[in-house]
Parts: structure tokens; sequence; C-alpha cells
């Protein structure tokens, strides 16, 4: 059985990048199903943003990959599962895998830290300080521990398997020790995302390749949480006509890259899903030629 998902955000329009993940998801989920593997396709919505996420959003967005004439389980939004999220995170907490971190952004750049594969890495003032219970506190995963406990649990490094990158070493020590409960929200995205993929029985985890990164750190959560391990497919991103890959605040000029807006102005949804996955863009958008060369 594969089980894929497309896991959006809703706080802002769906652009045709995320289209592309969603068909190659779903296509993935169908071709499964086709040679009598089976296979499921999953929709979760990531609202544990409170603040950024809206509903009407969420409601756009199925509008959305149902013009795109893809069709979906729908397994409950993040939103609904912050127990199990604190769940998690007290055990690593009391299992010393987690400290609080008071810091604000800016007290971290004032300390110019040093910048990892995805900015800042946090330079770990508040790992052996006491907490000031005065000030809001995130939990950080301490990464030196954490890798320790993993990798002797594993018994050997952690290895992870991407369908196009081929197997991989797990190295999240490069992004430091990461945020696993936020301030203003009971996990972070590495936290909610890792349980919930597991909870929903993912067996192949379909995203972007921006999202390489993240897997690594995925995969350590797994071993601490004792999850099984998926496998991974990050897929190819498109890019604008710059070369940068399409964001939820850029547009182009004629018809934008909004898949709403392009569903209103009547473009036929199915014709549109039929060209990305044959890798026919849009013009002025072009595949990047990862994994050729790294995103
Ligand atoms: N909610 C995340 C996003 O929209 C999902 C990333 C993922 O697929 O893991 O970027
Ligand atoms: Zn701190």
């Amino acid at each position: 059985m594969i089980v894929t998902r497309f896991a959006p955000s809703p706080n802002g329009p769906l652009h045709l990048g995320h289209g592309y993940s969603a068909v190659i998801a779903h296509d993935l989920a169908r071709a499964a199903s086709k040679r009598g593997e089976g296979g499921r396709f999953l929709l979760r919505i990531e609202d544990i943003d409170g603040a950024r996420s809206r509903p009407e959003l969420a409601d756009e967005l199925r509008r959305d990959l149902e013009w795109l004439g893809l069709e979906w389980d729908e397994v409950p939004a993040q939103s609904t599962r912050l127990a199990s999220y604190s769940a998690a995170a007290q055990g690593l907490l009391d299992r010393g895998l987690l400290y609080p971190c008071t810091c604000t952004r800016a007290e971290i750049e004032a300390l110019e830290p040093h910048m990892g594969p995805e900015g800042m890495v946090y330079p770990g003032t508040c790992r052996n300080l006491p907490r000031d219970p005065a000030r809001p506190a995130a939990l950080r995963l301490d990464m030196e521990r954490a890798m320790a406990e993993a990798e002797a649990r594993n018994g050997g490094p952690l290895e992870w398997v991407d369908d196009r990158l081929g197997l991989q070493l797990a190295d999240p020590r490069q992004f430091g020790d990461v945020t696993l409960v936020r301030k203003d929200a009971p996990a972070s995205y590495h936290l909610a995302a890792t349980l919930d993929d597991a909870a929903d029985g993912v067996t192949l985890v379909t995203r972007g390749a921006d999202l390489v990164f993240a897997s690594h750190i995925h995969r350590l959560l797994q071993a601490l949480l004792g999850l099984p391990v998926p496998r991974w497919h990050h897929h190819t991103l498109l890019l604008d006509d710059a070369g940068r890959k399409l964001a939820k605040s850029r547009r182009s000029g004629e018809l934008g890259w909004g898949l709403a807006e392009r569903r209103l102005a009547g473009e036929d949804g199915r014709a549109l899903a039929e060209s990305l996955r044959m890798g026919q863009m849009p013009a002025g958008i072009s595949l990047s030629d990862y994994p050729c060369e790294a995103p």
C-alpha cells in the first residue's frame, strides 16, 4: 500500500507549484493502485498557525484540487490534533531532549549566529540556563543529545530513502537546536508533520525539493519517537522566469500563478493538471533541474 499526502497551510492562495505537488502525490498513489498494490492520496490541512490560517482558504483550496480533477481522502486538520503534539513534546522534555528557549529573533540575530543551509543556526544560548518564567518560551531540541540517543537506539547512523536522491544519511546537526514547540503554538511544523504522517499511515512523503532539509530532522524525530519510517519523494520545483521558486506573494503579469484565479478565469483545470504531469509548464515557468543540482 502506498499512502501519499498533500499538506497545504491555508494561509494564502495555492499557486501552480502547489498544484504540481498535489498532482504528483495524487498520481503516485493512483499508479500504485493501478499496479494492484493499493494507493491512497490524503489531504491534510496544516492549520497549526492559528494566527495566519483561514478556514475560507481551506475551502478554496479544496475547490482548486477538485478543479484539477484530483480525488482524495481528507484526514483531520492539524488544529484538531494539538493534544497529540503536546503529549509527544512532554515525553521528549521528560527525557531531557528539549529545553526552553526565551530568545527573541532579534536577540539571536544580535549574536551573529552561524548561517546553516536553512538560515540562522541557533547558538544554544538557553541550553544550560534556568528558564526565566517571566518570558514566553519555545522548546528546542538539544541536537547533540538527541542524535546520540537516536543513533544509540538505532544501533548506528540514521538513514532515509528518497525516490530520486537515493539513500541519504540523516544529517540534522547542520540545522542546530531546532524548535519543536513554538512560543505561539503547541508544535512546530517539524513535530506536527512528523507525528501526523505517522498517524495518517503515510508511506511516501511527497513534497518539494525545498523541503529536503526537513526530512533530515523528521528522520531523527521518527527515531526518537519510535515512529515508522516512510520513504520520501522530493519533487522538482517550479521556477519563475528569474529562476526563483514560486511564492504565494509573487505574481506574474497576465494570467497569474494562483490556482483560484485561473479557475475563476475559466481555465480548464483538468487540462492544466495534464500539462503539469507531462512537465509542460505554462509560459514564464520552468522546472528546476534538481536532483542533478542541489536545490
Ligand atoms: N504545510 C507545509 C507547507 O505548506 C507542508 C510541507 C510538507 O509537505 O511537509 O509548506
Ligand atoms: Zn534561547
